[in-house]
């Protein structure tokens, strides 16, 4: 008996190969008897990728398969957990930074991702949560948002994760934005002048791949790293430790775990968090972990 598959994917990105990978995926699979059905369902704007997961009947389905960028994959992730649905989620990334997949060792090509499908391991994992928005790797805010939504996509596309140390390291000179932050968290409270501020589910964030260090997405716990105001002199360095994940006994960074960590500014200007590379809520906000909602399909070799 074969699988029966669903398939949601963004046919936009990661340079229209979407389409290309996953007929490959499918034959792949098809030859070897494997699959008897698979419905694919083509977004073709904003929010339609949390309706077709919203309104998957896990019963038809053996497992659902997202394929697309970070913004495609949290659309997958937040409807599933909208609706209610709880089905073994595979995630085929294509767009530029893929933190999520790069963490978790996620196959890239479509025929090892057929493997997976084939031969697959389950793993329940942890998402994060502020009012009715999720996340699946991190929300953020500061510096290094700031850049993304600067940088141009196809500049992000064409340099991948450099696009952003680049754009970095001009905007060096201009960068004296900080944010007077306050952050409450299990019975504690925190005043800081922060310059990045990073809640994450995943250890690999803005293609920095140590980036946090100690997260793990079963834990039930997020971790938050906030890099302190720094003279300008300092970032270079400072960069250069995060980017080998060498900052944790570093005096400019606050790095704890937690399920529930409150944030708010203490500056009247509108802070807004980045929530898996799109724009989302603005602070005050309290972000919760979900423990391991998520049935997510790994690699056997990776369990
Ligand atoms: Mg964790």
């Amino acid at each position: 008996m074969g699988l029966k598959l669903k398939i949601i994917a963004n046919p936009s990105s990661g340079r229209e190969m979407a389409k290309i990978n996953i007929e490959d995926m499918l034959s792949y699979m098809v030859t070897q008897g494997k699959v008897t059905r698979a419905d694919i369902y083509y977004t073709a704007g904003q929010g339609d990728a949390k309706t077709f997961a919203m309104n998957t009947d896990q019963e038809e389905y053996d497992y659902l398969i997202a394929v697309g960028g970070d913004g495609t994959v949290n659309e997958v992730v937040s409807g599933l957990i909208t609706g209610g649905v709880d089905i073994p989620l595979a995630i085929y990334t294509s767009g530029t930074v893929n933190d999520f997949a790069t963490s978790i060792g996620m196959p890239t090509t479509p025929s090892d991702f057929a493997r997976m499908l084939m031969d697959p391991t389950f793993k329940r994992v942890d998402c994060g949560k502020i009012g009715d928005e999720y996340f699946l790797n991190v929300a953020a805010t500061g510096l290094m948002t700031d850049i993304s939504y600067k940088v141009p996509s196809d500049l992000k596309t064409a340099l991948g994760p450099a696009a952003y140390w680049i754009s970095a390291l001009k905007d060096i000179p201009t960068m004296g934005k900080t944010i007077p932050l306050t952050i409450k968290s299990d019975g504690k409270t925190i005043d800081v002048e922060a310059l990045m501020l990073f809640v994450s589910n995943t250890t690999s964030v803005g293609g920095f791949r140590k980036l946090m260090s100690l997260a793990d997405i079963s834990d039930g716990v997020l971790d938050v790293l906030v890099v302190k105001k720094i003279d300008p002199t300092d970032i270079v360095p400072l960069m250069a430790r995060l980017a080998v994940g060498d900052h944790l006994d570093s005096s400019k960074v606050i790095y704890f775990q937690s399920d529930n960590i409150y944030l708010e500014t203490r500056s009247n200007q509108e802070t807004v968090l980045d929530i898996d590379g799109e724009k989302g809520p603005s602070l005050p906000v309290t972000v919760e972990c979900i423990k391991q909602r998520l049935n997510l399909i790994i690699p056997t070799e990776e369990a």
